[in-house]
């Protein structure tokens, strides 16, 4: 007889929702987490009486009624909007861009007028087909708004020139004809109250964590407790790079504390998109819960490359990384006592909100095919 039913691995939103759901119902679960705390990268973490975002700014976000009646459940959301905004320069715009923006870089008032300065820029640049992320940017939105809040911060975010990158990377950018500063277009917004570790230490209330514990360390011993394995980590670690490594982007952070500062920037989140700083954004972690801390905490993100075993970010989810994936994935479907899912085991860029929704579609997977 196995100890437990599941075995989870990772300890962030995709292995808390399941662990949750699963005890619920009455299974015994185990859970194995590698970091020495939980909540994976949604992880917050109080300093200065400020919830510090440790793994990158979070607003959870969301049209899903379950999703948002699940959370819910365990956590107070505040009212906090994005409304981000960029410095060029030193000099403001809105985002994303909408009528604020134009009116800052044209004067324009009326949405029309807008339009038109647009498609006659886009049109000047004479594109018809795109061969790489300039070409492409020029053609949806002309000169001025690609040269100040695109081009610098997409180089520095790949660390490399827009001429050099795919046409693809941008499909489309979204141009707003209203005055709305609102990031999302979701139905609910907010930021837990008291940070996103709570959501994720009720979630896992009752339920054993092993913390500090790599199942990679000893994945015979632990498989052995259980009858199934979830496992939320990174598949082509899972599988020894067998089939080849999945390459990420990284992230890189320099958190201050400036004592006696009650307010630095005005805003959670401001991008720069000159290559003259170095950082893409500035997050002022504050202004995400409304505090009225005496001193303020904020981080600067640099951009970077990844190596291997490092903190993962983003997927690079080009062709070739794709075509690995797909290879581990059907090597994994063949293994009936192994469960993968999470951004990380599934290699796909997931918000917070996707990610419990999959692990709720998991869950039901699950008990369905019990039956
Ligand atoms: P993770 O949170 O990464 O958790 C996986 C856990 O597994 C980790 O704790 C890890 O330590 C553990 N683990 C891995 N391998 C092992 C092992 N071998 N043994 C034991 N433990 C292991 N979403 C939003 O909704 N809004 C946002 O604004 C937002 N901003 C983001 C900004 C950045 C920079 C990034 C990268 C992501 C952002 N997201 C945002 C997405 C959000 O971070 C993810 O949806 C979420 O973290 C995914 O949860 P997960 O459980 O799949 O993975």
């Amino acid at each position: 007889m196995k100890k437990y039913d599941y075995l989870i691995v990772g300890a962030g939103p995709f292995g808390a929702t399941f662990a949750y759901e699963m005890t619920r119902i009455g299974k015994k679960v185990l859970i194995l987490e590698k970091r020495n705390h939980v909540a994976g990268n949604i992880y917050t973490n109080k300093q200065h009486g400020i919830n510090v975002h440790v793994y990158g700014a979070h607003i959870f976000h969301t049209s899903n009624e379950k999703v948002w009646k699940f959370v819910n459940q365990f956590v107070t959301f505040n009212n906090f909007i994005n409304a981000p905004i960029a410095n060029y320069h030193g000099e403001i715009y809105n985002l994303p861009f909408n009528m604020n923006t134009f009116n800052k870089l044209w004067g324009v008032i009326k949405p029309e007028e807008a339009k038109k300065i647009i498609e006659a820029q886009a049109k000047k640049e004479n594109i018809l087909n795109p061969t790489n992320l300039e070409e492409a940017a020029l053609s949806m939105v002309g000169r001025d708004i690609y040269e100040k809040l695109i081009k610098g911060y997409t180089e520095k975010q790949w660390e490399k020139l827009c001429t050099e990158l795919p046409a693809s990377i941008i499909k489309r950018l979204p141009v707003r004809f209203t005055y709305d500063n609102n990031y999302f277009n979701d139905k609910y917004q907010g930021i837990p109250v008291n940070g996103y570790t709570e959501l994720v230490e009720k979630l896992l209330t009752g339920i054993e964590v092993r913390l500090n514990t790599d199942y990679l360390s000893n994945r015979e011993f632990f498989d052995s407790m259980a009858d199934k394995i979830l496992f939320t980590g990174a598949i082509d670690e899972f599988y020894e790079y067998k089939f080849g490594v999945l390459e990420y982007r990284s992230l890189r952070f320099e958190n201050e504390v400036l004592h006696n500062v009650d307010n630095y920037q005005g805003n959670a989140v401001v991008n720069y998109t000159s290559k003259m700083e170095p950082f893409t954004r500035i997050i002022e972690h504050k202004h995400f819960e409304f505090s009225k801390a005496p001193d303020t905490i904020i981080t600067k993100e640099y951009s970077a490359s990844w190596k291997k075993g490092e903190d993962r970010y983003y997927p690079i989810n080009n062709q070739e990384n794709n075509v690995l994936y797909e290879k581990y994935k059907t090597h994994a479907s063949q293994q009936h006592k192994y469960i993968f899912g999470g951004r990380l085991a599934e290699y796909k860029y997931y918000d917070t909100h996707i990610t419990i929704e999959k692990a709720l579609d998991l869950v039901q997977k699950e008990l369905t095919e019990k039956v």
